[in-house]
């Protein structure tokens, strides 16, 4: 009799450990973390997810952001960026993606009046910005290629699926392109399932859901230079996008700084009291043209534009002060040195 008593004893013992160690492994399942670090879009890429399958989702990523690339970026020959840009004035046969990204392009310049424009090629290039060699150049020669942009002049047609633009001007997506190969990231990781996930597209971060463990994942907001930080935003199922003059810049002969974001009004790379603004929302493609344009219009016409909308927040860095919109104030810590000021509504 005892010795059947203790049989059932050890019976359930062993059952329970086969149990526990079953629910053990599916929850460890549930977050096996895939890697994956490449370059793209002329930045260094790092995507990691936490769910069975992560890996090849990552992979399916990757090839995306690549087929994107192919068709957005300038610097590539046949591109369809490369075939607007040279068909002399005609109007060109383009994918979707293309229609797509262009449509929202145009919405994002009329809601900023014209602080972000992907027509500033022209400009930008004199300067040696994308591939060129650095150079200050002369104010006439400026004039004629501010001449030439203008979000109004490019002819989109979404029906037929072609876009144009006059001879001489230039489309160039650098400021949206890594946005949205971000939001494409998180749709096709969501679509394989994954339910946490950090995505860093060189600047432009998507974050899926929460860190495994349901803690919210901590996204330092770098300094004015080097790579201190001035504080950390703890976020959940968001994007935050960076737009920073220490990106990519040049010192000109009289020491002066001259940044990749040009300012369309002057045609010059935008001098601002601020060094970064990172905008946290809903989508990659919206925080990347919107932290392009708020780096332009500098941060009371930010705040302005901040004060019409709700679901949109930014912190912007100048020196030793970080700027916090209200509604992200309690998820911002500036790091020891740094002070925060919040911007009320
Ligand atoms: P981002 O790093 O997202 O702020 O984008 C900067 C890049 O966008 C530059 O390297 C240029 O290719 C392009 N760009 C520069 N100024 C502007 C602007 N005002 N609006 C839109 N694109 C711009
Ligand atoms: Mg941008």
């Amino acid at each position: 009799m005892k010795s059947k008593a203790i049989k059932l004893i050890s019976a359930g013992i062993l059952l329970i450990i086969a149990a526990g160690t079953l629910i053990y492994r599916l929850s460890v399942r549930e977050e096996v973390p895939g890697t994956e670090s490449f370059f793209g879009m002329d930045t260094i890429m790092t995507v990691s997810a936490y769910g069975e399958g992560a890996e090849e989702a990552i992979l399916r990523a990757k090839d995306r952001i690549g087929e994107l690339e192919k068709k957005l970026s300038v610097t590539i020959a046949d591109s369809e960026v490369s075939k607007i840009n040279g068909a002399g004035g005609s109007r060109v046969k383009v994918s979707e993606d293309m229609v797509y990204i262009t449509k929202a392009a145009l919405e994002f310049s009329k809601e900023t009046d014209g602080a972000f424009d992907i027509t500033l090629y022209p400009v930008s290039r004199l300067w040696g910005f994308t591939g060129g060699e650095y150079r200050v150049p002369g104010e006439r020669e400026i004039e004629e290629a501010l001449a030439l942009t203008g979000y109004s002049v490019i002819s989109l047609d979404t029906d037929r699926g072609e876009i144009g633009v006059p001879a001489g001007t230039m489309l160039d997506y650098g400021a949206i392109a890594k946005g949205f190969a971000g939001d494409e990231t998180v749709r096709i990781l969501r679509e394989a399932g994954m339910g946490s996930a950090i995505i860093n597209l060189g600047g432009s971060i998507s974050l899926i859901g929460s860190k495994p463990g349901d803690k919210p994942w901590k996204i330092a907001v770098r300094a004015s230079e080097g790579n201190e930080s001035a504080g950390t935003l703890s976020l959940r199922n968001c994007s935050v996008v960076t737009s920073g003059r220490h990106e990519r810049f040049f010192k000109g002969e009289d020491g002066t700084e001259y940044c990749h974001i040009i300012d369309p009004a002057t045609g010059r790379p935008v001098v601002s009291d601020l060094d970064s603004i990172t905008v946290i929302t809903d989508s990659a493609m919206k925080g990347d043209a919107l932290s392009t344009a708020f780096f332009v219009m500098g941060k009371e016409k930010a705040a302005e534009y901040w004060r019409l909308t709700d679901d949109v927040e930014f912190v912007a860095v100048s020196g030793k002060l970080v700027y916090v919109t209200e509604g992200i104030r309690d998820l911002f810590s500036a790091s020891e040195g740094y002070k925060t000021v919040v911007i009320d509504r």
